[in-house]
């Protein structure tokens, strides 16, 4: 079976991870603060707070922004669950923004729209996580331009794009956002196996999610009720969690970081080579736009004929072809149901869904592999 997406580790980082393991700290060491170093330097983002999954990272990045009970929550359809879920782990309420077609991104106007209306209806969100679909930047510009009019904090859901750009900048840079969170999950960009990471430009936001990753607990004298009580002493000031990323999985994703830039280059080939074999097939190859330098963490494609979408993917996959479907509407998941969502309330996202294959795309993708994706798609198609 030819995957959908593979992780890819060298000598250095076999390398990495083993000086960590022979190293005086597997956990809170000195190897993970050069990796937030590096995650920060490469974003150009002043902090860079690790934890052991972008998961943990989106429900910090809530918590940070005060988001509680009673308050909502807005983001996309076309999304991994984890991008509401963690607006449940605080009590919020979920909604979401239709996608434009194209993009698979929120959609500027159905955002302007449905901004309108809660304002309106004084039902507006407190948080809003526009998703990097594929790796492609929303119009973070005006989706910035329109939250800020109506006073909304942006966690970016930027989970599949380290390695992109948006208006030459990189994603992570939080120009337009407050928060921007990343995944080292192993079919993401780089990895750390399981890991993540949320930037910021703002050192309060960054405190708080560095306090909340390690159970509420300071060592700052500045932080804490009355005075220290000796050397030994912490004490815990809030309710947080054990979020944090160990030092071996810092070293693996700082041995990656070294070939970030030259995996997604390798992407773009990969990426250009099928746009070019599949133009006259009847689906569509992903639209990029202008504004956007995409990681392309997937590719995927839309059927022009949704009826013959279920047989497709089941020959691809029946022939060694690992597709997979990114993403079942949120909206749609038996757990989101039970707030009162149903089918028809998203159709672009469900129209999306009627018709989408992510196709096979990682870096060490050999020509070879990708032709036998070709061939087989033709062979279906054409
Ligand atoms: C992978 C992914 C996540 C969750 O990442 P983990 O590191 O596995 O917790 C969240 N959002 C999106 C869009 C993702 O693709």
């Amino acid at each position: 079976m030819i995957p959908y997406g593979r992780h890819d580790i060298t000598q250095a980082d076999l390398n990495a991870v083993i000086d960590v393991l022979k190293s005086d700290y597997l956990t809170q060491g000195p190897v993970l603060g050069r990796f937030e170093d590096a995650i920060s330097t490469y974003t150009s983002s002043k902090h860079a707070v690790s934890v052991n999954s972008a998961t943990s990272a989106l429900h910090l990045a809530c918590v940070a922004l005060e988001l509680g009970p009673g308050d909502i929550l807005w983001t996309s359809p076309i999304t991994f669950v984890a991008s509401a879920n963690c607006g449940v782990y605080c009590g919020a309420n979920i909604d979401f923004v239709d996608i434009d077609p194209d993009t698979f991104n929120i959609c500027p106007e159905s955002l302007k729209e449905k901004f309108e209306q809660a304002a309106k209806d004084e039902r507006l969100p407190k948080v809003l996580i526009p998703v990097h679909m594929c790796g492609q930047s929303p119009n973070m510009k005006l989706i910035s331009d329109l939250a800020k009019h109506y006073g909304v904090k942006i966690i970016e859901d930027a989970s599949h794009a380290i390695g992109s750009k948006y208006l030459d900048k990189p994603v992570g840079n939080c120009a337009y956002s407050d928060i921007t969170v990343f995944s080292f999950h192993p079919v993401k960009i780089i990895t750390t196996a399981e890991g993540g990471v949320a930037t910021t430009n703002d050192s309060v936001l960054a405190e708080k999610m560095r306090l909340y990753r390690s159970h509420g607990i300071t060592r700052n004298p500045n932080l804490m009720v009355g005075r220290s009580d000796g050397l030994w002493y912490y004490q815990q000031i809030e309710l947080g969690w054990n979020y944090r990323m160990t030092d071996i999985q810092a070293a693996l994703g700082l041995s990656q970081m070294v070939r970030l830039d030259a995996y997604i280059a390798r992407r773009h080939e990969l990426a250009h080579r099928y746009n070019r074999a599949l133009y006259d097939l009847e689906l569509s190859t992903p639209v990029q736009c202008k504004e956007s330098y995409s990681s392309f963490h997937l590719y995927v494609v839309l059927l022009k004929n949704p009826e013959i979408h279920h047989r497709v993917f089941e020959d691809l996959r029946n022939n060694g072809i690992g597709v997979n479907l990114h993403y079942i509407p949120v909206h749609l998941q038996p757990f989101y149901q039970k707030f009162g969502f149903s089918v028809g309330d998203f159709p672009k996202s469900e129209n999306y869904y009627s018709r989408a294959i992510s196709l096979p795309l990682f870096p060490t993708m050999t020509k070879q592999q990708q032709d036998e994706v070709i061939s087989q798609l033709v062979a279906l198609l054409a």
